[in-house]
């Protein structure tokens, strides 16, 4: 179940951040022409997921993979892409939601000038970027993702 990557057009930012914390590999491209999305999408066999209907249909008639999510909300929308692929959240694959590079579990002492103080006392696991060196915890976003998932 774990093995799906994305493309995901420029209107679902939100939703490629939360797919990279959920374990799933989201290549997120702003403003890039329709042409262009469709052209990585068919060179790269990833599914793309698109609010555009249009985008869509051009999409289907290529016969490239793709997804239509008709809801704004971010939560609806993984919802979706649940129910359809059976997407879950894995927490030893979770991505950079910045920069989808893939984080490594870090101890808590690696961290400690990284982090804020709140945090430092509220966690005790902390993961760090292997691309981008960005440190993440545990905190609201997670708890959403787990919520709209479910757990693994
Ligand atoms: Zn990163």
């Amino acid at each position: 179940m774990g093995d799906h990557a994305f493309i995901v057009d420029g209107m679902l930012g939100s939703l490629a951040r939360w797919l990279r914390i959920a374990g799933y590999d989201s290549t997120y491209f702003r403003g890039l022409e329709d042409n262009r999305l469709l052209d990585e999408t068919r060179d790269s066999s990833r599914i793309m997921l698109t609010r555009d209907r249009e985008l869509y249909q051009r999409s289907q008639k290529l016969g490239l993979k793709s997804i239509y999510l008709e809801s704004e909300e971010v939560k609806a929308q993984l919802s979706h892409l649940k129910r359809e692929l059976g997407l879950e959240l894995s927490a030893t694959n979770s991505r950079c939601p910045r920069c989808n590079g893939l984080l490594k579990e870090t101890p808590k002492a690696d961290v400690q000038d990284l982090v804020p103080k709140k945090s430092l006392n509220s966690f005790d696991e902390f993961w760090v970027c292997g691309d981008c060196s960005g440190v993440y915890w545990k905190g609201s976003h997670w708890v959403k993702i787990r919520e709209t998932l479910g757990s693994t």
